[in-house]
């Protein structure tokens, strides 16, 4: 493999090449607004050509070994791990998230590929007693879609990656083109590993996304991203009932119940809510403390929040970065706007200074009423409402007052009790006295307007296969 110069050269991986396209768009570092590079914007011509060589590559790769398949994931993790801390800068680069949490992100990736690797695909023998045998197996879909967004650019496409191509599909991956630089280069780095065709990675700018989902050549939509681009998605894939999985927003509550140690429990809940600057499809979005302990709650939980770093991600010191992009930052100043205009009561935050970089201070709203759009409304940045509450019935009702049920979390002495709160969550995932535990091996997925399927365990693995029976007589 020749060494990869990770600040320039980015080209689409297609058809197992490194190739340049006729336009360029440019890719801006999130904390100076300055070019960091260009990235080439795929033609309708380039998209054609990759899905039509991900079909080309579809029947050898299928037809492979499974152990031929693991031992390519597998290769894919060492290769990953041995140059992960350049992938790591330029992550820092492109999203503006602080270095430790790049490499990090850089470190769970290499984790999935290798815990994917170890999964074989069940089948399942039933005898009917009636002269039938019967075996259900699972066979790949074809070619799948990818499709990424800029919080996480790197994990949420090698939780496409890893199970669909495990699976025996092949793969065109479209990043975001707010965040197309590390998608590029791991392209480029698995370009030797696996066979031409089973893995393209074009970048684009917004015309890629609608070409792909709509495209004829594509027999799955992995998506992960809002929940309005989410029904875009479902709507072109109607057409062809071509399969999908959706990850989309959420509004995760956290409910804070009066028994915790606030000292022990604080920490926590704030990067539970502004990890990533709060650009986490699973941040904590609406803190519910119970109203006997409101007021101590929310003085520890802003001592602690003023006591953050946040800066460049490059920094050693930094421990929030900035907002990845322009149009998020609008928006998210947009909602700070909004909570003056109604007269919210600011704990902390409140002004977005002015310069270079799209920082936005971490911003904490006192007990706004439940249908302010800070309550309401996925933010998308460091913008968390704490809201009271007095009894468990009321806060039940309250946290699933939201179209979105993608996380929730139950905080409690009473683990118990906290359980007890959970099971009656409309969400996917529910942590107690934790947070943002993920697992490879653990199925995460949305409820109401936050998704459709699941990604990761078998659950996930099996979204890329259709089920096949074969009966012969007994
Ligand atoms: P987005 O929906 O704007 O974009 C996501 C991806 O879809 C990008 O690659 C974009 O280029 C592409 N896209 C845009 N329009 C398209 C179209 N019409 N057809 C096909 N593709 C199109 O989302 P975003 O702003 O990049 O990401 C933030 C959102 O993602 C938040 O709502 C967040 O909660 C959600 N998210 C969900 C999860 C999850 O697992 N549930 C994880 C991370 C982020």
């Amino acid at each position: 493999m020749t060494p990869i110069r990770f600040n320039t050269d980015f080209t689409l991986t297609l058809d197992g090449q490194g190739v340049t396209a006729g336009e360029h768009f440019d890719v801006l570092d999130p904390s100076t607004e300055e070019r960091l590079a260009q990235a080439p914007d795929a033609s309708l011509a380039q998209l054609n050509e990759a899905i039509a060589a991900a079909r080309r590559a579809f029947p050898g790769w299928r037809d492979a070994a499974h152990a031929t398949r693991q031992a390519a994931l597998l290769a894919m993790a060492d290769r990953l791990q041995a140059h992960q801390e350049p992938f790591a800068q330029l992550l820092t680069n492109e999203q503006g998230k602080p270095l430790a949490d790049a490499r990090a992100e850089i470190g769970r990736c290499v984790h999935w590929l290798r815990s994917f690797a170890q999964h074989t695909l069940p089948v399942a023998h039933y005898d009917d007693g009636a002269g039938h045998r019967f075996e259900t197996r699972h066979v790949p879909l074809g070619v799948v879609a990818a499709i990424a967004p800029w919080n996480f650019p790197m994990t949420l496409a090698v939780w496409k990656v890893a199970p669909a191509l495990l699976a025996g599909n092949t793969m065109v991956l479209k990043p975001s083109p707010f965040t197309p630089l590390t998608a590029l280069k791991m392209g480029e780095l698995f370009r030797d590993i696996l066979p031409a065709g089973v893995l393209n990675v074009l970048s684009g700018t917004d015309r890629l996304g609608p070409w792909l989902t709509e495209h004829p050549g594509i027999d799955k939509i992995a998506f992960t991203g809002s929940t309005a681009t989410g029904r875009r998605v479902m709507q072109s894939a109607s057409a062809r009932l071509t399969r999908i999985t959706l990850e989309l927003g959420g509004n995760d509550p956290a409910i804070v119940l009066p028994d915790i140690d606030i000292a022990a429990t604080v920490p926590a809940l704030f990067w539970g809510a502004f990890r990533n600057s709060s650009q986490f499809c699973l941040a904590s979005k609406r803190m519910y403390v119970h109203a006997s302990i409101y007021d101590a709650f929310a003085r520890a939980f802003v001592d602690y929040a003023r006591t953050v770093k946040m800066g460049r991600g490059a920094h050693p010191d930094t421990q929030l970065g900035p907002i990845q992009n322009r149009l998020q930052y609008d928006r998210v100043r947009d909602l700070i706007a909004d909570a003056h205009r109604t007269g919210v009561r600011f704990l902390l935050g409140g002004d977005v200074p002015e310069g270079k970089g799209y920082f936005v201070p971490v911003t904490i709203l006192d007990n706004p009423p439940d249908t302010a759009r800070s309550v309401v409304e996925e933010a998308f940045g460091p913008v968390l409402p704490l809201l009271s509450f007095t009894d468990t019935e009321e806060v039940i009702r309250r946290a699933n007052d939201s179209e979105y049920g993608l996380g929730a979390s139950v905080w409690s002495a009473d683990t118990e009790a906290a359980r007890a709160i959970a099971a009656r969550l409309q969400c996917g995932t529910v942590w107690i006295n934790h947070i943002h535990a993920l697992s490879p091996e653990v199925a995460f997925g949305g409820h109401k307007q936050s998704g459709v399927g699941v990604e990761n365990s078998i659950e996930g693995l099996l979204e890329y296969t259709n089920a096949q029976s074969i009966s012969v007589p007994a």
